[in-house]
């Protein structure tokens, strides 16, 4: 870091705008945004001490900026094949067009006439969604997979009251499973019944029928399921929970490895959710915003949230639908994430249904092409049936190579950073040891899959010929390891209290 070379570079000590303060510099302030001193604010209200604003040139702040966004990394700078996230490429476009100021500058309670373009546009991505499934009715409320999941187990919910079924309180949900499942099940007042997955990855089916009562509200499937690996009893498996009195719920966050190929609804499924902002092109991570919009049967179509968006063909107007005679309700203040919904329609115009089936080809592809690369390495083994085919994603264990050389998971992903990759996802699912879950997505080149592929051999390399440099990547950025545990329960959000650590930043 030290280099001369670099020191125009991005640099992990690069000082807080708010610490350049009395350098008595500025940047240009047009005359008509500068303070006029003949409006008359009274004396009580004005400051009696100078506002503490960073003081730089502006030359000083773009290169400030620049730097700090060239210590970022992002899926406009290179892969971010994080399993079960879907970091595909978002299409420019999109971003265009939700910032045209006649959908930015609405507000949400603006009478319907005057927001007809809008309505259309959340109608006719309902309308797209519900022909790649299957399904019949739709929400736009929920703002992410977790709350689609939690709106979703709310609808079984109220099936069962209304059936007067009030005895019915498990929710059955594989170990597999995302951790979301459980919780959302829980919210909503269930049980959460763990189904153990059998040798082949797949849901058990002989856990799964002992399990079954009279108790069974219903399941939670992810399909394909965590491991990438399609669940391909699922006619048979939702047969089951059906004869028992229970209804199917398919988490569909990554819709990515069935999409324009497979409909869920033909799969026998009552309800699912889509994670908008993985399989339709939305940025996304570090919390939001998303939408995990839910799609149901013609079973459950009288309990969705209100409003709805419906069409009246007479008229020829869109309008907010509140005629839904058993609604649980609104599950989000106002209509959803709707520069997301935007996003996605705009993603699913350009795309058209061909192309939206190329991509989940083209995604599984990817998945297996990678997965072949790396699955016969030594130190890698690939614990489930290598002759299945996965669909979007694959997860392989770093558990040889952990005995054998005392390297993990976790340092081949930190040590990825140092060949300026991000890391896979990790430690999940968590039947998995050592699990390392790979996702590159459609959008990646095959030039980039072979430049993961080498990273990956060239790290199984370096575990067993100097293990120490894996254990302490990465070496490139951040300066050392940071403490995951205590950066997520302590985290340093001020720059008050990076002032008081930040001598051990110093490199
Ligand atoms: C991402 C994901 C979720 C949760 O989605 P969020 O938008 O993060 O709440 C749930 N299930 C699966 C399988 C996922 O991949």
């Amino acid at each position: 870091m030290n280099d001369p070379e670099y020191t125009h570079q991005a640099r992990w000590d690069e000082p807080l705008i708010t610490e350049l303060i009395n350098t008595g510099k500025r940047c240009y302030i047009p005359k008509r945004f500068q303070y006029d001193k003949d409006i008359a604010i009274p004396d009580n209200l004005l400051r009696k001490t100078e506002l503490r604003l960073p003081e730089v040139s502006e030359l000083e702040l773009v290169r400030h900026v620049v730097r700090l966004s060239q210590m970022n990394y992002g899926v406009d700078l290179g892969p971010v094949p994080l399993g079960s996230c879907t970091m595909k490429y978002n299409p420019k476009v999109n971003e265009t067009l939700v910032r045209y100021p006649e959908f930015s500058m609405q507000h949400p309670l603006q009478p319907e006439e005057t927001v007809q373009g809008t309505l259309k546009a959340m109608y006719l991505l309902g309308e797209a969604l519900k022909s790649l499934t299957g399904f019949t009715g739709i929400t736009l409320q929920p703002a992410a997979g977790a709350h689609g999941e939690f709106t979703g187990v709310l609808l079984i919910r109220a099936y069962h009251m209304l059936n007067g079924e009030t005895k019915r309180d498990e929710m059955l949900i594989p170990d597999s499973a995302h951790g979301t499942n459980p919780a959302s099940s829980v919210m909503a007042g269930f049980k959460a019944i763990e189904i153990p997955s059998d040798e082949k990855g797949r849901i058990d089916l002989e856990a799964l029928e002992s399990a079954l009562s009279e108790r069974t509200a219903g399941m939670m499937i992810t399909n394909p399921n965590t491991l990438g690996i399609f669940e391909s009893n699922i006619m048979d498996i939702n047969k089951k929970i059906h004869d028992a009195g229970g209804l199917v719920y398919l988490d569909g966050a990554n819709f990515n490895g069935i999409m324009g190929v497979a409909k869920p609804a033909d799969m026998g499924f009552d309800v699912m959710h889509i994670n908008l902002h993985k399989t339709f092109a939305t940025p996304h991570g570090g919390g939001g915003p998303g939408s995990g919009v839910v799609l149901v049967n013609d079973k459950l179509k009288q309990f969705l949230p209100t409003p709805i968006i419906s069409y009246d063909k007479e008229k020829d107007k869109y309008y907010f639908d509140y005629n839904i005679s058993h609604s649980i309700g609104h599950v989000h203040g106002y209509h959803g994430n709707i520069a997301v919904i935007l996003r996605a329609l705009a993603y699913i115009a350009r795309m058209g249904g061909e192309g939206l089936r190329e991509a989940c080809l083209t995604a599984v592809t990817n998945a297996n092409y990678l997965m072949h690369k790396v699955m016969h390495e030594d130190g890698l083994e690939l614990p489930q049936d290598p002759s299945i085919p996965r669909k979007h994603e694959f997860v392989v264990s770093a558990s040889p190579l952990l005995r054998e050389t005392g390297v993990s998971a976790l340092d081949i992903a930190k040590r990825l950073l140092d060949y300026k990759l991000h890391a896979p996802t990790i430690y999940f699912p968590l039947i998995v040891h050592e699990a390392l879950m790979i996702e590159p997505t459609e959008t990646e080149p095959l030039s980039i899959l072979n430049e993961m592929a080498d990273a990956i051999k060239n790290i199984l390399k370096e575990a067993k010929e100097n293990p120490e440099l894996l254990h302490e990547a990465p070496h490139t950025v951040a300066g050392y390891r940071l403490d995951e545990a205590t950066l997520a329960k302590h985290p340093i959000l001020s720059a008050k209290m990076l002032e008081k650590i930040k001598p051990q930043w110093e490199l």
